[in-house]
């Protein structure tokens, strides 16, 4: 049989009882990326040559880099024609479960009533929340169809009332748009695709062309011309769009124990190895016998060998690792340490451990939990930080779509109360105009 001579599908081993901290550390660095240089030569011309040449230049490189040299208009506007979203009613179930799930969840994190706090008598503060009005989602398309990113994203924006949605994604070299992700836009309420990827997309979306919605905010993740582009535009005073968040390869640090069944730590694992070369895959052995190592090791190998992407998990496996560690408490630091987009926790009394978590995109509870649905259909959503940004990074949510506006009011007995802190606090700061805008009004209220 050939498959059994070939090369075993293995994740390197690392006894973290052995080695340093900093050694670890060391291990459990992601891959690097290409150097942002590099990309950002690609990338700056690419972004000025959409800003200025709008149209004409976004079509341009959507006929070079996605070959769809027939497209003539580079936006489908709603409403969508129904013969763009010919679905199997399977595909069209499945999609409608995901967007109720993701609707249900994120409707849930509206904050309803406006926040009103007095603070002093007299002082009332408030804060409430308004939707950002017109959004740009990028839904990536080089290698996959990706119609659950057009909801993680899409249905937010929806939930939290954002005037213009508007979806960007690389059209296919025939130059259509796949079905599934028209569906999306359709539930979501899009105002139009935009078919185009890369930072031409990103450019178009942030500056506005004569056929493209310019928009206040992208969010979406991407190849690294994508994220570069993203960057590039936010720190763009001229452009006013800010992004969600810098996104990285896909990543999962699965933590196991003795209780762990290897089939299906194996299969997570895998299911992350499959995004892409650059993934990584981190298994974090608590206190497991040689024995059951040894089958969780099998499993990787067995399983992946029947995976259509077998060698892309091979890539990926190449800088991922098991580590050994003693306790649960070891294995939570380390996993607070990576700070993983992805955090599996196969263990006993799973759900007792989420106080522990400190850092990570989202968490799949218990063994019945695979991350896969969280990825498409339990309802939290998929968009979270890469790369360790899940140290100071929420992954995509409600909040990611509005603003928070704060706001004061004060009664004349309120002025009076907090007046002689604001007024010393300009003189100290040499503020005179602060100071007197709260002096004249006392005066006024002492003539009366
Ligand atoms: P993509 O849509 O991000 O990028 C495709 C575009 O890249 C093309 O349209 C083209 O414009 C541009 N491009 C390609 N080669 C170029 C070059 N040499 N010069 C300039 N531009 C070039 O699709 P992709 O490439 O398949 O990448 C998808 C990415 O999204 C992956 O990295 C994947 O891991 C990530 N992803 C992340 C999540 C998440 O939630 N974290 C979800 C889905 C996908």
């Amino acid at each position: 049989d050939q498959t059994k001579n070939e090369e075993r599908i293995l994740m390197q081993r690392i006894d973290a009882t052995a080695i340093s901290e900093e050694e670890l550390s060391k291990q459990l660095q992601r891959p690097s990326q290409k150097s942002s240089d590099a990309i950002l030569k690609i990338v700056l011309p690419i972004v000025d040559e959409v800003r200025k040449g709008g149209d004409k230049a976004l079509l341009s490189y959507t006929h070079k880099f996605e070959k769809a040299t027939s497209l003539t208009s580079p936006v489908l506007k709603a409403p969508f024609p129904k013969e763009l979203m010919d679905l199997s009613e399977e595909t069209i179930r499945a999609i409608d479960t995901s967007f109720n799930n993701i609707k249900t969840f994120h409707a849930a994190q509206r904050e309803e009533k406006p926040l009103s706090v007095e603070t002093m008598p007299g002082v009332v503060c408030g804060r409430f929340t308004r939707p950002i009005e017109r959004v740009g989602l990028y839904v990536p398309g080089g290698t996959a169809v990706l119609p659950s990113t057009a909801l993680m994203l899409g249905v937010p924006a929806m939930v939290a009332g954002c005037e213009k949605i508007v979806l960007a994604s690389p059209p296919r070299a025939d130059g259509s748009i796949s079905p599934e992700i028209v569906y999306a836009a359709h539930k979501v309420g899009a105002e139009s695709i935009v078919l185009a990827g890369g930072a031409q997309a990103v450019a178009a979306m942030a500056y506005g062309t004569e056929s493209v919605t310019k928009v206040d905010k992208i969010l979406g993740p991407g190849n690294q011309f994508v994220t570069a582009a993203k960057m590039h535009v936010s720190n763009d005073t001229n452009a006013g769009v800010s992004i969600d968040m810098p996104a990285g390869p896909s990543e999962v640090l699965v933590i196991a124990d003795e209780d762990s069944n290897p089939a299906f730590v194996a299969s997570d694992l895998l299911s992350q190895a499959e995004h892409g070369v650059d993934s990584q895959v981190i298994l974090l052995a608590v206190g497991l016998t040689e024995e059951k190592l040894q089958a969780i090791e099998t499993q990787v190998h067995e399983q992946a060998l029947r995976l259509p992407r077998v060698d892309i998990v091979r890539g990926c496996i190449k800088h991922s690792v098991t580590v050994q560690v003693k306790s649960l408490d070891d294995a939570m630091r380390i996993s607070n340490e990576y700070a993983p987009e992805h955090l599996i926790l196969q263990i006993k009394d799973a759900d007792k451990v989420v106080d522990k978590v400190m850092n990570a995109g989202s968490v799949f509870i218990g063994e019945w939990t695979p991350e896969s649905v969280g990825d498409y259909s339990a309802g939290v959503n998929h968009s979270l930080p890469t790369y360790g940004f899940a140290k100071q990074y929420s992954g995509v949510n409600l909040g990611s779509f509005v603003k928070h506006i704060t706001c004061s009011n004060l009664t004349s007995d309120g002025l009076r109360n907090v007046g002689s802190a604001v007024m010393q606090l300009a003189k100290v700061e040499q503020l005179e105009a602060h100071r007197r805008a709260v002096e004249i009004r006392l005066n006024y209220l002492d003539m009366k």
